[in-house]
């Protein structure tokens, strides 16, 4: 069977829905669907999770939220009615997301949690019932029946080991399934979520558990391409990906996938399609174990909001334990670092600046210089990492020195460089705001004649 996910562009109106319901209709193997709460209809719209975060927002405020809770009604109204749907399905989510609001207790992180599920689950359940109001036999999946049973992180959450024995039973089941994307259960019953676009990491733990022919993910784009569309115009379009690269894309801000999604499937070896919900025929992107050298680079990312703290001190080689009592500190602090490039008298820990407040920054900062006696600690904001990603590109002689001379001839500050550890992407540390300037002078140098 293949699992076939779909995202919120793919669900924002009535219209939208009718052709995820062809795509489904069209493929008898297409059996386990996963769908995300309706996304943007037009660029300025907002999502049904956004506000379903300010309903919940307001509601914690106020114990009251009118307003808010109309806008995500007539969201789902309008999508019922678009698809001739009975009001009652209408009336069944209205009363489903109240219900939500009066199990307000004052826990923050479970309230916004089952709130920001509500868009997933309403949207299963309403995509089952317009696919049997057409006939076919398709029945909405609980996923606390089905077993998705996930860490105890509110807005954070991670898939348990055991959920994989449990959810593997839906291969046994006749007939569509529509799951809700983005959410699960903690085993003590609360409804936890994913970090945010983690409806893809639903589908990826599905195709894992139901050892699935294919896992299809479904988009508004026909292929992944090399570089972002939003900054190079008309980027080459690439039809096959290592996971190992699609990972160290999607983690320098290529968006088209959620960070966390290829675990799963990786590890299981399914390939992954990458399609276009609007243009079903074209072949998308695939993402598989291996590939047919395409060139040694294949992408180029980058993303902002790093900062790094740059420890410096004299014989630090010598210390035998200074790296683990670095990493201690960030430990005890609950704060998780990206990269460690190292001198022989210094270290950098490079830093997602979301995770380090002014607060953190303080106590981390006072304690490396209180219980490590350095010569010099220094927080260093407003970074970018930029990566060049390629399958066996570190053993292409000459990469590193076009790379390094094309950020040079575009006057670019290299502060950092990463290469030595990953076979598949080199990664450059720079100010975040020669981000754009990067790309597009690394595009150029690998994509453009
Ligand atoms: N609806 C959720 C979000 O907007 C999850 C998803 O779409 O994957 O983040």
């Amino acid at each position: 069977m293949k699992v076939a996910k779909f995202g919120g562009t793919s669900l924002a109106s009535a219209e939208q829905i009718m052709k995820v319901c062809d795509i489904v209709a069209a493929d008898p193997q297409r059996r386990l669907v996963v769908v995300s709460a309706p996304g943007k209809r037009y660029k300025e719209d907002i999502k049904v999770t956004d506000l379903l975060i300010s309903l919940a927002e307001k509601y914690m405020e106020d114990n009251s939220a009118q307003k808010e809770l109309a806008a995500v009604v007539d969201r789902y109204r309008d999508i019922a009615r678009g698809l001739d749907l009975e009001e009652d399905i209408v009336e069944t989510i209205a009363d489903d997301l109240r219900q939500r609001l009066d199990a307000w207790s004052g826990n923050k992180g479970k309230f916004m949690d089952s709130l920001k599920a509500a868009g997933e689950d309403n949207t299963a359940k309403l995509v089952a019932v317009y696919l049997s109001s057409k006939g076919y036999n398709a029945s909405y999946i609980n996923p606390k029946d089905a077993g998705m049973i996930l860490s105890d992180e509110f807005g954070n959450a991670r898939v348990l080991p055991e959920s994989y024995d449990r959810l593997k039973q839906l291969a046994e089941r006749e007939g569509i399934m529509i799951f809700p994307g983005f959410f699960g259960y903690s085993a003590s019953g609360d409804v936890v979520t994913f970090p945010r676009g983690g409806s893809d990491i639903t589908g990826s733990i599905l195709a894992a558990a139901v050892n699935a022919e294919v896992y299809e993910n479904f988009t508004d784009v026909d292929s992944v391409y090399a570089a972002n569309p939003n900054v190079i115009e008309n980027p080459k379009a690439i039809p096959v990906f290592t996971y190992r690269e699609m990972r160290e894309l999607s983690y320098a801000g290529f968006s088209v996938l959620h960070e966390e999604t290829l675990e799963p499937v990786y590890r299981k070896g399914i390939p992954v399609n990458i399609k276009n919900t609007n243009n079903p025929k074209a072949p998308g992107t695939l993402i598989v174990a291996s590939r047919k050298s395409e060139g040694p680079v294949v992408g180029i990312a980058s993303d902002k909001g790093f900062c790094s703290v740059y420890i410096s001190k004299y014989m630090m080689n010598r210390e035998i334990g200074f790296g683990r009592k670095v990493l201690q500190i960030l430990e005890d602090e609950g704060i998780p670092y990206e990269h460690i490039p190292s001198g022989i008298d210094n270290i950098s820990v490079i830093l997602r600046e979301k995770v380090f407040n002014s607060d953190a920054q303080a106590r981390v900062l006072k304690r490396i210089r209180e219980e490590l006696a350095v010569d010099d600690v220094a927080v260093h904001r407003n970074k970018a990492l930029v990566m060049v990603v390629g399958e066996g590109m570190t053993h292409t002689v000459g990469i590193a020195v076009r790379a390094t001379g094309a950020l040079a001839k575009a006057g670019i500050n290299i502060e950092m460089i990463n290469q030595g550890s990953s076979e598949v992407s080199m990664m450059f540390g720079i100010d975040a705001e020669d981000n754009v300037k990067a790309v597009k002078a690394l595009y150029a140098e690998f994509f453009e004649e």
